[in-house]
């Protein structure tokens, strides 16, 4: 910067004597910008691109902004500086006041899928639970976020390098001029990176970040790290580890000019590259210096979750100087908290609206067809359903609003086991059925038949049901003394699978057998119980959690065909006479009418006695159970 001063004759401020306006400081650098892409062609000295332990340890920002450079950077004339927010003083100006308002900025995560919609590169909860982290590591930068999300199903973008970034981009980026892009999906080889603001594709389909899954599966603060990219701040390493060595840009060991080399901060201690909480050690080798103490809890270094802990001041100023220069068209001036959003109906969720804006008006669409006019509304949820939930404000300076797509989980889901007619002596089939309003991830299925009669239990079969291409897992095992078992339907635990779509009908069918005799009607139910390891109950997973379901018990319907008044055998005399009896009136009612109902036409009349009595004096067709 100092050298471009001297090249530049119109131009000797002092920096310390800025003006205050942004706009001729903005006119300024513009001014210096254009010589420095003159000398371009001179010099061809890319920043060193990061090796690929460093590309492998995470964030590869650098690496991808060096490859888009042309290569201008003409280090015998200064460190390269892209706007008025890299002037110290325009930057100043731009540092956060501590009560000052906060600046809301509108994210837009996107979730990538298999083909076949499983194996989701993050959940709905843990994106809520980085943004939280994220508003805490930005709280003193007077800067929060709110969200958005969307779920994409892709198999090619569910794990996919650095030539395949644009192309996912170009597919899935939503409204980049007006909302942070942050795609989470595994990246190969595993890095983060974010966009600067001066790279002409911040504000296209191309900008935006990209986390791999690795650095949002637990709650960190490498999403506060890409962010600060995205908002104008360099790794504070940049001017020791990603420019050459002792060039113009360089960032010696006790610096007096930190603000016109490195990461343009004179706040951040200069450093080489270092992963530990204790700085790097060791001495300069561009002027013997020791490095002494650097910077590890600053956010921009590559210390880490158990270092982190700030940005700097001059970061702070630079983030809200290019947040107005470049990036207004991602505030969102309105966002939202709530409370637990996964419940049984009906379920309350308090909202809470929040804003830096003077507000003439608030209004809340709770996604059921129910508004409210307040701030902070709570609002009850009578029906079972998925719902998306909207914020409006009438602002003095304008209309702003906030989505977030199916954010409250209201269930009232229900397991019912059938109770069909089964004969003694055989294997029969007994449906569960299962009423879901929330797309499944899990259905657990704790089977009991603990009733007066020793049924055997045989096996289970989701063939020919909606859950047929579900994992069936004998979850706990069988016991014979308890008589039980818990199955477990999922997702594929590979992630092949989808999840249960909401609907009504069986997911799963039990055969079992009745002693040959058997008259007594055989309880199946769903029970929740404990063993030493795990409690069971009758259960569906949804992506924000799971919940118990109310289940129904059903039974088998002992039915020995012919066995018309249901003494435990049959056909014989007994039956035929009970069966007329039933038709002159003598008896009011049958005690097992699927029983009786012989010839399996669904009623019971006389067709049904001469069946019985063709089969019994002249060998005519056996009769069957029907209800
Ligand atoms: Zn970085």
């Amino acid at each position: 910067m100092t050298e471009v001063r001297h090249d530049l004759s119109g131009l000797r401020c002092d920096i310390s004597a800025a003006p205050a306006n942004p706009l001729v400081w903005a006119i300024l650098t513009l001014l210096l910008w254009v010589p420095m892409q003159t000398f371009a062609q001179d010099a061809g000295n890319l920043p060193p691109t990061p090796t690929s332990s460093q590309v492998t340890d995470w964030c590869g920002t650098q690496k991808r902004w060096a490859e888009k450079q042309p290569a201008f950077t003409n280090e015998a004339a200064a460190c390269p500086t892209y706007g008025p927010c890299d002037v110290a003083g325009t930057r100043n100006a731009y540092i956060p006041d501590p009560g000052q308002s906060t600046t809301i900025i509108r994210l837009m995560f996107h979730i990538i899928t298999l083909d076949n919609g499983t194996n989701a590169s993050t959940t709905p909860a843990m994106i809520e639970a980085q943004v939280a982290n994220l508003n805490a590591d930005y709280a003193p930068v007077r800067i929060e976020f709110e969200y958005q999300y969307q779920t994409h199903a892709s198999s090619a973008y569910r794990s996919l390098n650095e030539g395949e970034f644009d192309l996912m981009k170009a597919a899935y980026a939503v409204q980049p001029d007006s909302m942070l892009n942050v795609f989470v999906s595994y990246v190969e080889p595993s890095y983060s990176y974010g966009t600067f603001p001066w790279d002409p594709q911040c504000l296209t389909v191309y900008g935006g970040i990209v986390m791999t899954t690795g650095h949002f599966s637990n709650i960190q603060s490498t999403l506060a790290h890409e962010v600060g990219h995205c908002l104008g701040l360099w790794h504070t390493h940049h001017g020791v580890s990603e420019v050459n060595e002792c060039s113009q840009c360089y960032e010696k060991a006790n610096s007096p000019d930190g603000d016109v080399t490195g990461d343009l901060c004179e706040d951040t201690e200069p450093t080489p590259l270092s992963y530990g909480c204790g700085g790097p050690g060791g001495n300069d080798p561009c002027n013997s210096q020791p490095w002494g103490l650097t910077d590890p809890q600053n956010y921009m270094g590559y210390a880490g979750e158990g270092c982190w802990s700030e940005f700097s001041p001059q970061q702070m100023g630079r983030a809200h100087c290019w947040l107005n220069d470049q990036l207004l068209g991602w505030s969102s001036g309105v966002r939202f908290t709530h409370t637990n959003v996964l419940g049984p109906a009906p379920h309350v969720v308090d909202f809470n609206g929040i804003t830096g804006k003077t507000v003439n008006a608030w209004t809340w669409d709770f996604g059921d067809g129910q508004t409210s006019n307040q701030q902070s509304p709570t609002h009850e949820y009578s029906d079972a359903g998925l719902y998306d939930v909207t914020v409006a404000i009438q602002a003095t300076d304008g209309q702003y609003e906030t989505v977030r797509r199916e954010l409250v989980w209201v269930y009232s889901d229900s397991m019912v086991v059938g109770s069909p007619t089964a004969v003694p002596g055989t294997s029969n089939r007994i449906d569960i059925y299962a009423r879901n309003h929330l797309p499944l991830q899990e259905i657990m299925l704790p089977i009991s038949w603990d009733g007066p009669v020793p049924i055997t239990f045989d096996s289970v079969t989701t063939t020919g049901l909606r859950t047929n291409y579900l994992s069936v897992q004998e979850y706990a095992h069988y016991d014979d003394y308890s008589k039980r078992i818990t199955y477990r339907l999922a997702v594929n635990p590979n992630g092949s699978q989808a999840e249960l779509a909401p609907g009504t009908g069986p997911v799963l069918s039990a055969y079992f057998t009745m002693p040959p005799g058997t008259s007594t009607d055989c309880p199946i139910s769903l029970v929740s119980y404990s063993n030493i390891f795990n409690t069971f109950s009758p259960r569906f997973t949804v992506l924000p959690g799971n919940y118990d379901v109310t289940a129904i018990a059903g039974e088998l319907t002992a039915c020995i065909p012919g066995d018309i008044n249901n003494n435990g055998f049959g056909p014989d005399v007994s039956d035929l006479s009970y069966l007329i009896s039933y038709f002159t009136g003598a008896v009011p009612s049958l005690p097992n009418p699927a029983a009786a109902n012989v010839n399996g036409t669904g009623t019971i009349d006389l067709s049904d006695l001469s069946y019985l009595i063709l089969y019994m004096v002249a060998g005519g067709n056996p009769p069957v159970c029907s209800s």
